[in-house]
């Protein structure tokens, strides 16, 4: 190997100059090892023709088919088509290519191709368009091939990353082990260097799923390792910021509209008893979304306030940070809790801004700051800040805790969330965290009503919507796409909004959120949407976490089949947070029986835990590539429910292995220290939000 080909720019590699390699960095690429770890996120398959009968809808199909009749070529406005049919003794399919007339003469009725691609329905008919074409022979040599595909940005393709990728492992050679033999033999693991290789080039499926193990492995071990260097630094931190009971606590409990629940005052007592005890808090609260978790963070904030000190609370996304902020400053006005004094701080706000908010802290001005990340950055000095909340941040961890520590802070640290992480599995990877659980949810909530249907059901949906308009309610439509043209068959943000605008009466509200819109104008539709100013919101996923606007009932979701079971947990928990009967719409375009299955557990429970361990249940290990979890902690292989062995292995063999030389000092932990010291291996914690 080498540490030194590892970290050779990738410039050098033959075949990459300087406009490919600026490509590259742009996705994070730097170096040889960076390549080698830039993983693919799905493989080609390259299986044996079907027939014409066997095809299945929305299914990416290979078929051997004999054009038949004219190919045509045509325009629609700026359009160029060009269009033919082709069949076998089975059937015909309909073929159509856009803005490739050269095709027109070079396709000849009579010949016979494979033709792979999405294949759809007209009518009565299947139809393909852009199909990939292949002369017989040269599909039969891919036959039976995984072929890579990677992510990629606009001027790289996925033949130059691949070449990219060939060249990097010859140049790098091989990567050397740094797990002992006798673990890899015991929880028969493939070595690094071959699983490396084969994640991006594997002979067939099972290949692929052992390299993804021992990838995963190497995940989970890093992850614990760095954990548990962390706990050896915090342990024993003193609570160098007492905190006492105070009274603003007692009156906004009997002020509240509602009783705290059971276990959200459990909850409570908790934080309270951490935030007064002898050592810093390190707490985990975990509860379902909706069983009120926020009100536990906004009552510690005002304990730490009134006690004198700061308190910062950190949410994944703008959007969120925006609405925690305008719902603290409301329950500061309305209830008069005039010792918090909050502020914002995200990435949304002008330098100039931002210039302010951070003198207001460091001077001490402001001692509730909600924000994103911007609030543990560089530039950010506290005067005193005692509590770091952070909401829905499951990998909130090493990396910014160290940070804190960074700044000479041994802060409290709350953190909030709803993923369902199994107990066992939560003590091993977050071994140094207490964990509370709210497992109530507040009383008077009637559960979602929910229904997974066909498209054929939007035009019934788009009427139902408008009744709950009409009665003064809010509605949410996600889509997985934001614009047209990323993916076939994919719903957008973008294009929906302006149907819905069609389809619905002129006088309902409809508009669109997604992540490329700039922060102040995601904020701008928020705010709207939560003065009821906006009826319809069509978003992205970027809602998933944490929003609260009571009002709204309906949530509609299509392309269901592409979330996983978790994910559309989180986005259905958007409604059902108020009083009136809640609707959750899964739109599933999938005629698939597994993905039916699969949607069908939606209908069947409300329940988080419940919901996360049947999707365990059902994901084969081929699925892994395909719909992938958000929010909770996302490794890039490893899958901590499907894993969960793994998970539990590789703490028993961290422990072992710092037990031995707690310092990775030694000769044989040389190349295991590097990892843990390199960017790649941060990557675990590092958001994607
Ligand atoms: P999550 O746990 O998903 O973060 P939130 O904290 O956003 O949930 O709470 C959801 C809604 O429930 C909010 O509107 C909040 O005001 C309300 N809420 C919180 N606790 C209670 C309670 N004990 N009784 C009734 N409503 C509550
Ligand atoms: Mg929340």
């Amino acid at each position: 190997m080498g540490k030194r080909e590892l970290d050779e720019s990738i410039i050098e590699l033959k075949g990459i100059g300087e406009k490919t390699g600026k490509l590259f960095n742009k996705l994070g690429v730097y170096s040889c090892g960076d390549l080698l770890s830039y993983y693919p996120r799905g493989y080609d398959l390259f299986d044996a023709p079907l027939k014409a009968c066997d095809l299945k809808e929305n299914v990416i199909c290979a078929v051997k088919l004999t054009i038949i009749g004219n190919v045509t070529k045509r325009r629609v406005r700026n359009l160029s088509i060009v269009a033919f049919e082709a069949a076998d003794d089975t059937g015909m399919v309909k073929m159509a290519y856009f803005n490739a007339p050269y095709l027109a003469s070079s396709l000849k009725s009579g010949t016979t191709h494979i033709f792979r691609g999405m294949v759809r329905k007209k009518g009565n008919f299947f139809s393909m368009d852009h199909p990939k074409m292949y002369k017989i022979e040269e599909y039969a040599a891919l036959m039976g091939h995984l072929l890579p595909r990677y992510p990629l940005t606009k001027g790289l393709t996925n033949n130059t990353v691949m070449k990219a990728v060939e060249k990097a492992f010859l140049n790098v050679g091989t990567i050397e082990e740094f797990v002992p033999g006798d673990v890899l033999s015991r929880l028969g693991l493939m070595d690094y260097s071959r699983a490396l290789k084969a994640v991006h080039f594997p002979d067939n499926g099972s290949m692929l799923e052992d390299a993804r193990r021992r990838l995963a492995y190497n995940e989970f071990l890093l992850f614990v390792i760095k954990l548990r260097l962390l706990k050896q630094t915090q342990e024993e931190a003193k609570n160098e910021n007492p905190m006492i009971e105070v009274a603003d606590v007692t009156r906004l409990l009997e002020q509240l509209p509602y009783k705290l629940t059971g276990a959200q005052l459990r909850a409570f007592d908790d934080i309270k008893a951490d935030l007064s005890g002898d050592y810093v808090m390190n707490r985990l609260i975990q509860g379902d979304v909706g069983s009120g978790k926020t009100i536990l963070a906004f009552m510690a904030l005002l304990m730490c306030a009134a006690n004198g000190y700061q308190g910062a609370m950190m949410a994944p996304t703008e959007v969120l940070a925006a609405q925690h902020f305008e719902s603290f400053k409301k329950l500061i006005k309305d209830y008069n809790l005039t010792s918090l004094k909050p502020a914002l701080l995200t990435g949304a706000l002008s330098a100039k801004d931002k210039r302010e908010v951070q003198r207001q802290i460091s001077e001490g001005e402001v001692n509730c700051i909600i924000g994103t990340n911007a609030l543990i950055q560089e530039k950010v000095i506290y005067k005193n800040l005692a509590l770091v909340v952070t909401d829905e941040q499951h990998r909130f961890g090493v990396r910014q805790r160290g940070a804190l520590a960074g700044k000479g802070l041994s802060c409290h640290v709350l953190a909030m969330s709803a993923t369902p992480i199994p107990r066992t599995l939560a003590i091993i990877l977050y071994g140094d965290l207490h964990i509370s659980l709210v497992d109530e949810m507040p009383k008077g909530r009637l559960p979602i009503k929910n229904c997974v249907v066909g498209t054929s059901y939007r035009p019934t949906a788009y009427k139902f919507i408008n009744d709950q308009i009409q009665a003064g309610r809010q509605c949410y439509v996600i889509c997985p796409m934001i614009e047209e043209g990323e993916l076939d068959g994919v719903e957008n943000v973008t294009d929906y909004t302006h149907m819905l605008k069609a389809t619905l009466p002129e006088m309902v509200n409809v508009a669109m959120l997604h992540g490329k819109m700039k922060p102040k104008e995601k904020d701008e539709i928020m705010e709207a949407f939560a003065r009821k100013d906006i009826d319809v919101l069509v978003s992205t996923t970027v809602i998933e976490v944490g929003i609260n606007v009571p009002n709204a009932t309906v949530m509609m979701i299509e392309n269901s089949e592409r979330f996983g079971l978790s994910q559309l947990h989180q986005l259905r928990g958007r409604v059902g947070r108020g009083n009136e009967q809640s609707y959750c719409i899964f739109i599933n375009t999938s005629d698939d029986e597994e993905t039916k299955k699969r949607l069908d557990v939606m209908n069947k429970t409300n329940d988080g835990f419940k919901i996360a361990e049947e999707d365990l249940k059902m994901r084969g290990p081929g699925d892994l590539f395909g719909v992938r979890q958000s929010g909770e902690l996302s490794f890039r292989l490893g899958d901590i429910y499907h894993d969960s062995d793994l998970v539990k292995e590789s703490a028993m063999d961290a422990d072992r292995i710092l037990s031995s030389d707690p310092e990775l000092a030694l000769p044989q932990h040389a190349v295991l220290r590097e990892l843990i010291a390199t960017k790649s291996a941060n990557s675990v914690d590092t958001a994607t939000l």
